[in-house]
């Protein structure tokens, strides 16, 4: 079956001074794919997915649905369908559950209340929780709410790439389950997905594709299953159980 590469990343450094974070990494996301990026604490995980989003500079070539994305800013990388949830979950949390949502909508902020409106109902129906909580600040939403709402904000803007910085962290293992099981429903709606996870068996088991990052390089890379299978990878991620 042929795979349209929604995601072309070719020869990827990206430095903090002379330090560099990021070695050239080569990396491919297929339309409707979930690839997950595992590797230890300092691997330059978050990195590579500040590069990808614009928000670091960065050498190689990163191309987008086809298209080169050098010189392009954050905004226009929105524009086109790219979405990031950062790891600190960076939400307004003096703003209602409500007032976040509308914020992610920002990329449509041409189109008919009406049609955001429907969209902020979509989320509620894929998040009851927060249709429950619309009204109460984001600040004092629960760890996994807050996830929920990071979520739900970037879906929004319907991305058509969206890329997820470590989204079980922190979280109760009942809650990172929903994570999980929300992340596979998402790519069953046609979202594509690159996701950061220190939980390599989680991540492992929901993606197609997966790459082991370590020291800014791709240490190991293949479908997620025979990665799963992988000794070295048991070894170093996955440990007896
Ligand atoms: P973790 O799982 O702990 O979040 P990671 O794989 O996401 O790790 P990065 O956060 O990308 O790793 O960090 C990669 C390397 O770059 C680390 O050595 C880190 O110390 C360094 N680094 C990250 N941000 C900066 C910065 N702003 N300035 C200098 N060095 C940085």
């Amino acid at each position: 079956s042929e795979v349209i590469a929604l995601l072309q990343v070719s020869g990827l450094h990206v430095s903090y001074g002379k330090i560099e974070a990021v070695s050239g990494v080569d990396m491919t996301v297929g339309e409707g794919k979930i690839v997950t990026v595992i590797g230890p604490n300092g691997a330059g995980k978050t990195t590579l997915l500040s590069a990808l989003m614009g928000l670091l500079p960065a050498r190689g070539t990163v191309r987008f649905d086809g298209e080169d994305t050098a010189g392009t800013s954050i905004k226009s990388r929105i524009d086109r369908g790219l979405a990031l949830v950062p790891e600190t979950r960076a939400l307004f949390s003096t703003m209602t559950v409500e007032n976040n949502l509308e914020l992610g909508a920002f990329r449509f902020r041409a189109r008919p209340a009406r049609e955001r409106a429907a969209a902020m109902e979509e989320m509620f129906a894929l998040f009851p929780r927060l249709k429950e909580r619309r009204a109460q600040l984001a600040g004092t939403l629960s760890g996994g709410e807050r996830q929920m709402l990071a979520l739900a904000r970037a879906l929004m803007g319907r991305p058509r790439l969206l890329m997820l910085d470590e989204p079980s962290l922190g979280l109760a293992p009942l809650i990172v389950r929903d994570v999980f099981r929300i992340i596979a429903d998402l790519r069953n709606r046609g979202v594509s997905i690159l996701l950061v996870e220190q939980n390599a068996r989680a991540a492992l088991k929901v993606a197609d594709y997966a790459y082991v990052l370590e020291l800014g390089r791709v240490a190991a890379e293949g479908p997620a299953a025979e990665l799963a299978h992988d000794p070295r990878v048991i070894a170093a991620y996955l440990g007896i159980n």
